[in-house]
């Protein structure tokens, strides 16, 4: 085994790494551009190198700067992760010609694998079946459209340098393709710098399965069953899962021998992954049997991989990963094995631990990319700082139930310069169905406030009837668009109660009171009755609280008001507003509240928390903290003009902020405080002129 290895990588992989290595006792090198400097990979690390600027090609793809790193710092060997150097067989080439082991397969396989048209070529040859297409070197437009009409539409032409769902065109009929060929070539010239195309047949609702595999320098090759990655954005995995729901023992062994012919096809070593197209195979609910135990196919039974139709289902290669995938945990999760582990013992030069028939399969697993994106917005990626990063708790990794994986911590930027993606949530359990309510569970745990995730719509796929009964196919989230754009669980009247409920606790234990049980007709700040503003995506709510003698009563606008109720639990209030009884989470951030519960989240502006309070303060003319705090911000500038109920400034008290509105229409004077500073309660905070 290696003494000491760089990981020419950031992010969560990054960190995946060095876990496995620090386990292994092998001490590793990090290393990171300016932007990273400060970044968990960094600090997972026994020592680091600083490369470059920001950018990639600046520093994660310098790799003469890479290899002097590894030289410098006494590693043995390179691990690339995924992305960045990991498919650049030409970095794979000067590791090894500077006397450096590259932690993956050999260059000659990784060029094999690089073009998806030459990887096809290969494989017609080693009998993998492929999708119907033309994948040869002839690019005349004329002569592809040609190809396209004898393949008979819909078709696919994709970029053969393509990769990260990148360069792909569905053609419909024949008077679209030119456009589409045109298009395509831009983008994968732009993308990949090489327009080369190939065209295949448009599978209808296919299935996207892949089959991991492992080969040592010896000769041995195993496949460590399949995953389903068939929940898909325009290309690009969502959700995923092992083992394959609908997959029987018979399908799993033809596909997996397959994926070995092919690995052996190009001499390869290491993990490697083989990604199949597959029709007509129903996913279906859990079979009554459970899942299959034990491994699959005994060895030297292979069967002629020409034969590819099981009962039915027709599997087709699309493409090989030459690296670790993204979704390998769901694979470790079903066998107990650490996959960086045998990455690290292969390189090294040892023998697969098992063979084939020794591969475990046991439960079910599934991975949610969490990733930086508005999934209302057409998935654009967001940047921002994690404000909130509060994790579901993790089960160790033997146990396999909860898993987070992720390079990044609470406070820490998700950058403009590298993949949008934040975190890896797996989860396992002894049926699928066991392993998706531990997932909706896990994401309902995981709070994220600073920028646009996709963790509430996660939540929306899971809870499809075509996801719950595993009617899994790569157009799942188009079909079920209306269900899952645009969807709020949390309703305006929860959110409003949630964050009054907070206000109050906040107050209560500033003033040693118990708001909510209180039946003796109590009053606050002097007042029976008491009115919060708020603003929901741009539209003002108004809700009036009463203290009455049989309790507090709420009313939003003008609807009838219903009883309202905390206690807190742990970190959490549990509301109980009418017949309803829902646990609560809230965070403020810059005058929002974000609200999580059970069912889903909720982002609310309090206007004004003590819009009585506060207008008592005014009176005099004069705007004054109605609390001891901290000023956050002001959010006027001296001389801005401002209108009545615009926010002023922030401020912090009783951990929660406050927006000081504006009780009038006026100018902004003096700004008495500066951002940062402590204020006593009644001080002025800021001067209005006129
Ligand atoms: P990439 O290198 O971008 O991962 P792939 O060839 O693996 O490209 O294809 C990515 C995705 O595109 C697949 O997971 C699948 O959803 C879809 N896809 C690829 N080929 C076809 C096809 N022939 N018919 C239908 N969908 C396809
Ligand atoms: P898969 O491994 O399933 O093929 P992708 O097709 O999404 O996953 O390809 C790997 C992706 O990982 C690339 O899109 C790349 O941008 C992204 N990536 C590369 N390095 C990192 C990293 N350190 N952290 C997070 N994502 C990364
Ligand atoms: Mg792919």
């Amino acid at each position: 085994m290696f003494k000491k290895i760089l990981i020419a990588n950031r992010g969560e992989i990054a960190c995946r790494v060095a876990a496995t290595a620090q386990r292994l006792g092998v001490r590793t090198v990090a290393m990171y551009s300016d932007a990273d400097a400060q970044a968990k990979h960094v600090a997972a690390c026994d020592e680091a190198v600083h490369i470059g600027g920001s950018a990639p090609k600046d520093s994660y793809l310098r790799w003469e700067r890479i290899i002097e790193a590894a030289q410098a710092t006494g590693a043995q060997a390179i691990h690339p992760g995924y992305g960045f150097l990991s498919e650049n067989e030409e970095f794979a080439q000067a590791c090894a010609d500077a006397g450096l082991v590259f932690i993956g397969p050999p260059p000659s396989a990784i060029q094999a694998m690089g073009l998806k048209a030459e990887s096809k070529q290969l494989m017609e040859k080693a009998g993998v079946p492929l999708v119907p297409g033309y994948h040869g070197a002839d690019q005349n437009p004329a002569m592809l459209r040609h190809e396209a009409d004898r393949i008979g539409y819909p078709v696919l032409i994709k970029a053969s340098a393509g990769g990260g769902g990148k360069g792909m065109r569905a053609v419909e009929k024949a008077g679209d393709f030119a456009e589409a060929l045109a298009s395509c070539q831009r983008e994968a010239i732009n993308s990949f710098g090489d327009d080369a195309v190939l065209i295949e047949k448009y599978v209808q609702r296919p299935r996207h399965i892949e089959i991991q595999v492992f080969a040592d320098a010896h000769g041995q090759c195993v496949y460590l069953h399949e995953r389903d990655c068939s929940v898909q954005r325009r290309h690009q995995k969502v959700l995923e899962e092992a083992p394959a729901p609908g997959m029987s023992e018979h399908l799993r062994r033809q596909m997996g021998e397959a994926a070995v012919a092919a690995a052996q096809a190009v001499g390869y070593v290491g993990a490697g992954t083989v990604e199949f197209i597959v029709e007509g195979l129903e996913g279906g609910e859990d079979p009554a049997a459970g899942p299959p135990q034990g491994g699959a196919a005994p060895a030297g039974a292979r069967e002629p991989h020409q034969r590819h139709s099981v009962g039915g289902a027709h599997f087709y290669f699309m493409e090989m990963n030459t690296r670790l995938q993204v979704e390998h945990p769901v694979t470790e999760a079903i066998t107990g094995l650490d996959l960086v582990e045998w990455q690290l013992r292969v390189a090294s030069g040892e023998p697969l631990p098992l063979t084939q028939d020794q591969i475990p399969l046991r439960g079910h697993a599934i991975e949610a990319r969490i990733c930086a994106e508005n999934p209302d917005n057409q998935f654009l990626p967001a940047t921002g700082t994690l404000q909130v990063y509060a994790k579901p708790a993790a089960t160790s990794f033997e146990a396999g139930v909860v898993r987070i994986d992720d390079g990044v911590r609470e406070g820490d930027a998700i950058s403009p310069f590298y993949d949008s993606m934040v975190a890896k949530l797996i989860v396992h359990g002894d049926t699928r169905e066991q392993a998706l309510a531990r997932l909706d569970q896990a994401l309902s745990e995981l709070h994220i406030v600073g920028l646009a995730t996709n963790v509430q719509f996660l939540r929306h796929v899971l809870a499809t009837e075509s996801f719950a009964q595993a009617r899994l196919d790569t157009a799942l989230i188009p079909r079920e668009a209306d269900r899952l754009f645009h969807q709020e669980r949390v309703g305006a009247p929860l959110a409003v109660a949630a964050v009054v409920a907070h206000v109050l606790e906040a107050e209560q234990a500033l003033a040693g009171d118990d708001p909510f049980s209180r039946r003796d007709g109590w009053r606050s700040h002097g007042l029976a009755q008491r009115r919060f503003a708020f603003d929901v995506a741009g539209e003002s709510l108004h809700a009036q609280l009463t203290y009455g003698r049989g309790g507090l009563l709420l009313a939003l606008g003008e609807e009838a008001a219903q009883p309202l109720r905390a206690e807190r639990r742990g970190h959490e209030l549990v509301l109980h507003l009418g017949a309803q009884t829902v646990r609560t989470r809230l965070y403020w951030q810059a005058g929002v509240a974000h609200v999580f519960t059970p069912q889903g989240a909720a982002r609310i502006t309090l206007v004004d928390a003590l819009a009585h309070a506060g207008e008592a303060a005014h009176e005099d003319g004069r705007l004054t903290a109605p609390m001891p705090g901290k000023i956050i911000a002001f959010l006027v500038k001296p001389g801005e003009k401002v209108t009545k109920g615009q926010p002023l400034a922030v401020m912090e008290a009783m951990k929660m902020e406050h927006t000081i509105a504006a009780p009038a229409e006026g100018q902004v004077g003096e700004l008495l405080y500066a951002p940062g500073e402590q204020v006593a309660e009644g001080a002025e905070l800021l001067k209005m002129a006129g």
